[in-house]
């Protein structure tokens, strides 16, 4: 049932997130009036942490437990770690992940118009598959829990159960049941990136989602090792439709993924459960340009179009469907017609330009179709 107001949780965080963050609340609000969407911004971060010892205070998660969707800027800061000489900054978002049961990380990799691939072969149109990243075992599971024996030897063990593959491997099969199918051949296809020939655990991670497989027979399923994976991505991209994979795998191809449409500044990324949804760009604080508006937005911008769609789908809302939409044809025409060029792409604009270059084609579509009165 559709709302008449949305509650977003935001936490700017660390470097550039605040930056980004703030980007993409102006650009969420041009989309989608005034009045759908609710903003409430909340502390978190290692900056947070080390002025209160909270990297998530209990009143910024209570906040997010009630949202119905969180945005997110960035957190971390190279200084900030814990004994252990493991950074703080993640433990923002890693907690929110494991204590909302955020199991699925959504990823998309799309190549957009205007944007040169470092693959120079590949068009926009060749290059649109998702890498959905379990997001809640496997070996990061282990965060915290390893054990350091007398400095002399170290273990972190790799977790994976029949629950965690089956919900995830179900996800992937739905995302692809939604999507056209992979642009070499519209196929939809949900491969399995493991290391089964080496490994029990992802051997077992194979086997769970053939399993499920048989509830989808109008999805190929399809297997790759990760590291033939690894060049795959850059040889065969247009073959890939939906791509799931153990949380460390996920972790690693979707930067590979990244770097084949243009960099982390524009990609997007969702971690969804069945009840919440955490959003924020790929990338990470980027302290090195942080507070000098060299930070590109467009990355962060790309997950609030995720969230309109995902609370869209969710209450059955088709204002944020259609808000979401708009909002990545916005940014392609930006990148297409060259209104604005972000400095990690080679172009000169900060993230206060290319916010504004966003937010005036989604004005001046508003104009040319009148959307103003059916959005707001
Ligand atoms: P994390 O481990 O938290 O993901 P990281 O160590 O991989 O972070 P990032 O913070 O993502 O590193 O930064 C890597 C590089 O990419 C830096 O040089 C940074 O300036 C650049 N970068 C990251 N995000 C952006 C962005 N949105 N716009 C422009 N440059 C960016």
């Amino acid at each position: 049932m559709p709302l008449k107001q949305y509650e977003i949780a935001t936490i700017d965080g660390d470097g550039i997130g605040p930056e980004v963050c703030q980007a993409t609340v102006a650009v969420l609000r041009e989309a989608c009036g005034a009045d759908l969407l609710n903003f409430s911004h909340h502390d978190g971060g290692a900056d947070h942490y080390a002025r209160t010892g909270h990297v998530l205070p209990p009143d910024t998660f209570a906040a997010c437990k009630t949202a119905h969707a969180i945005l997110h800027g960035a957190a971390g800061m190279p200084g900030i770690t814990y004994a252990d000489g493991t950074e703080v900054g993640n433990d923002l978002h890693l907690q929110l992940r494991f204590k909302l049961d955020l199991y699925a990380n959504v990823r998309p990799v799309r190549l957009w118009k205007g944007v040169r691939s470092p693959l120079r072969d590949w068009q926009a149109g060749q290059i649109d598959y998702v890498i959905v990243r379990e997001n809640t075992e496997g070996l990061y599971a282990s965060r915290g829990g390893g054990i350091n024996l007398r400095g002399e030897v170290c273990t972190d063990t790799l977790v994976v159960t029949r629950k965690g593959v089956e919900r995830v491997a179900r996800f992937s099969f739905e995302l692809s049941r939604k999507r056209q199918g992979a642009p070499r051949d519209g196929k939809r296809r949900m491969t399995v990136c493991d290391k089964a020939n080496i490994l029990r655990s992802y051997a077992f991670f194979r086997a769970v989602c053939d399993e499920v497989a048989q509830e989808y027979g109008d999805v190929e399923i399809d297997y790759a090792y990760v590291d033939a994976m690894t060049v795959h991505l850059v040889k065969r991209p247009d073959y890939y439709d939906v791509i799931v994979a153990e949380n460390m795998f996920g972790d690693i191809i979707s930067d590979l993924g990244a770097a084949t449409i243009g960099g982390m500044g524009l990609s997007p990324s969702a971690e969804l459960g069945d009840h919440h949804g955490l959003f924020q760009g790929a990338h990470g604080s980027a302290p090195d340009i942080a507070g000098q508006d060299l930070a590109s937005p467009l990355a962060t911008i790309l997950s609030g179009a995720l969230m309109l769609r995902w609370l869209g789908d969710r209450h059955d809302d088709t204002r944020l469907v259609s808000a979401a939409d708009r909002v990545e044809q916005a940014v392609e025409q930006v990148l297409a017609e060259g209104d604005a060029v972000p400095r990690d792409l080679g172009g000169q604009a900060g993230c206060r330009a290319m916010t504004a270059a966003v937010i005036r084609r989604l004005a001046t579509e508003r104009q040319d179709t009148g959307i103003a009165e059916t959005a707001t």
